[in-house]
């Protein structure tokens, strides 16, 4: 009798550690869909607002890691978790076109839309290209476009990225005023990272002499060239949805680096740099992987890659001298 009285009150109380655990384990799943989320469209974005909030909000990345993001199409299933969200950060209307179907999408739900390109002096392609591009003898019509088109990639300059920084922040303090210091001092300390590698850049590039840069590849490093005032001499002249660059242009490039003795020719990352690599087979130059951190691979973030580091690999990417 007495050891039945003992089997219920042992089986009262795992039933009671069990019921325990249950709250518990519920309890911090309630907690976890509480959280604030954040939606951002591209790396820079996601870098950033994750390196402010920490473990104190959800930040979500809209594209997956590889993804192609020009001709990224949201889905509806994307537009439903988007309207469910505190807030949708993206990187501006150059750079993200469709970004306006989700805008329309949400317009009903109470998300705050962020534009991080909203403080930021932007860059127009055409008048990029007649400033910088050392291909001066291709013809005009060539070199430009049908209509004005402004650069999207305003992060490649890291001085926008400190701009971007401070429009997050102020998105991520509305959200949850009680942490604002905590917010403030971890944007203030990135921005500082990011401006030491701003300088960084700057006086590497003066010390090695390097005032152009050769592209094969996609566009994307107008805001870098202009920073640091790099010559360029591209094969494309813009990022995205563009047509391939003519035999002729292609033949000017080669021509430069032959004339010029250039060891290094660049194209953007998740591309296989066909252009690129043909020119080097016809050249001594090099083709390698100059990071515009559109978008990274699942690799990259697992190895937590941030926006500095990748930033400090292409300078020295740059001024590598050839093996
Ligand atoms: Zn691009």
């Amino acid at each position: 009798m007495k050891r039945r009285i003992l089997v219920i009150i042992a089986s009262f109380v795992i039933l009671i550690a069990i019921i325990a655990f249950m709250i518990i384990k519920f309890g911090s799943g309630f907690q976890k869909e509480d959280k604030i989320t954040i939606f951002t469209t591209i790396y820079p974005e996601y870098d950033f607002a994750k390196a402010i909030v920490g473990d104190k909000m959800e930040i979500v990345r809209l594209i997956g890691p590889g993804v192609e993001i020009h001709t990224y199409e949201p889905s509806s299933k994307d537009m439903i978790r988007i309207a469910e969200a505190d807030a949708f950060i993206y990187t501006g209307d150059d750079m993200e076109p469709w970004a306006s179907k989700i805008i329309e999408a949400i317009e009903e739900y109470p998300v705050d839309i962020v534009d991080t390109s909203k403080n930021i002096e932007m860059i127009d392609s055409d008048e990029f290209m007649e400033e910088y591009s050392l291909l001066e003898e291709i013809s005009h019509e060539e070199e430009h476009y049908e209509e004005e088109e402004r650069d999207g990639h305003i992060w490649m300059n890291p001085q926008n990225a400190v701009i971007m920084i401070d429009t997050i922040l102020e998105e991520i303090v509305k959200l949850d005023p009680e942490n604002k210091e905590f917010y403030e001092e971890n944007a203030r300390k990135y921005q500082e990272e990011i401006l030491a590698l701003d300088k960084e850049i700057e006086e590497t590039l003066k010390e090695n002499h390097v005032d152009v840069l050769v592209f094969g590849g996609e566009f994307a490093y107008s805001y870098f060239c202009q920073r640091y005032n790099l010559g360029v001499v591209s094969c494309y002249t813009a990022c995205g949805e563009h047509s391939d660059p003519s035999i002729s242009r292609i033949k000017k490039v080669i021509e430069y680096i032959n004339q010029n003795q250039i060891s290094k020719i660049f194209y953007e990352e998740l591309s296989e740099g066909q252009i690129s690599q043909m020119i080097s087979e016809e050249t001594k130059a090099d083709a390698e992987v100059f990071n515009t951190l559109h978008n990274v691979t699942q690799e990259e973030i697992e190895n937590q890659e941030g926006y500095i580091s990748i930033m400090r690999e292409n300078l020295k990417k740059i001024i590598e001298k050839k093996s």
